[in-house]
């Protein structure tokens, strides 16, 4: 079995979650900063951000690219609710929105106690129905990505939107940049990447990991997860087995659970945020600084309970 130079492999384990033919796929370039992506299966589409261009992209195996909306208010990542629907973080309104089934666009969080959030970065929804978003500065910080203003909030933070109440909470706020957030496959652990380095060498740029507490209403024990060796980490999702994909500098990086690094699937620009998808739930997404590409793995992301 001839070695694919697309794979770097640190442990054994690595082997069972990539398969040895499979090609990185470059599928658009042409993004000044591509960002999250997120599969829908029922409408066999695949959407992601072009942030400083405006942009959400669509892309249709067989059909390319098209503009699905634009402007975008600079959206950032997005994810989709239980019932399917689009959630999506805004660097432009410093908001999370919802995108109803008619297209009509339903802010769910723009700001706590009367001051306006930073620029909401990446989001995820927890299987009550809560919706758990980061909110570094990135977005505010020039006019290349959002519109540059001054930070209203006290912290950088994980916030949580309640979804009976609407109510939003601090999570957890000892972060420099928070940026990607995945849950585990059983709900019981949250990571959150810090990208602080990004703007600051010396400034971490590691994963943290959290124990989901009373019932998923609360966090605790954060601690350091894993370090990235090439740049920081920004978005990331979880397989099925629990192992953490994380975007980096230099490709996308595998973790253990006990986090261990597994192995790297090497991408020839910079890493921004990822997603399983395809209709096996098997094809990883990437997009990475001016293109989106894919690989087929041996694996297949998370289906939470
Ligand atoms: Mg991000």
């Amino acid at each position: 079995m001839a070695d694919n130079p697309v794979y770097e492999i640190h442990d054994p384990r690595f082997r069972d979650l990539f398969v040895i033919s499979a090609e990185l796929e470059e599928l658009y370039s042409g993004c000044r900063w591509a960002e999250g992506p997120v599969w829908f299966d029922d409408a066999g589409h695949l959407l992601f951000s072009d942030i400083p261009n405006q942009r959400i992209l669509r892309w249709v195996e067989g059909g390319g690219v098209s503009v699905f909306r634009s402007p975008s208010n600079f959206a950032n990542g997005h994810t989709r609710d239980r019932q399917g629907r689009l959630v999506s973080c805004e660097h432009g309104g410093r908001r999370v929105t919802r995108t109803e089934v008619d297209g009509t666009i339903t802010v769910l969080a723009d700001r706590h106690d009367g001051k306006r959030l930073n620029s909401p970065n990446d989001v995820v929804v927890h299987s009550d129905g809560s919706v758990w978003f980061s909110d570094p500065s990135y977005g505010i910080m020039s006019d290349y990505e959002g519109y540059k203003a001054d930070e209203e909030q006290e912290s950088r933070s994980i916030w949580r939107l309640d979804p009976g109440t609407g109510s939003l909470s601090v999570m957890a706020s000892d972060f420099l940049q928070p940026n990607g957030l995945a849950f585990s496959p059983d709900e019981r652990r949250l990571y959150v990447a810090d990208s602080g380095a990004s703007h600051a060498p010396e400034a971490p740029r590691h994963i943290l990991v959290f124990d989901v507490a009373e019932g998923g209403r609360s966090l605790s024990k954060g601690r350091v997860f894993a370090t990235i060796d090439k740049g920081v980490p920004d978005g990331m999702r979880v397989d099925m087995a629990g192992n953490v994909w994380s975007s980096a500098a230099d490709g996308v990086h595998c973790f253990a659970p006990d986090g261990t690094l597994l192995g790297k699937i090497l991408v020839p620009q910079v890493v921004s945020n990822l997603a399983f998808g395809g209709p096996r739930r098997n094809r990883l997404f990437i997009t990475a600084t001016k293109s989106l590409y894919s690989i087929y793995t041996a694996t297949t992301g998370a289906q939470r309970p």
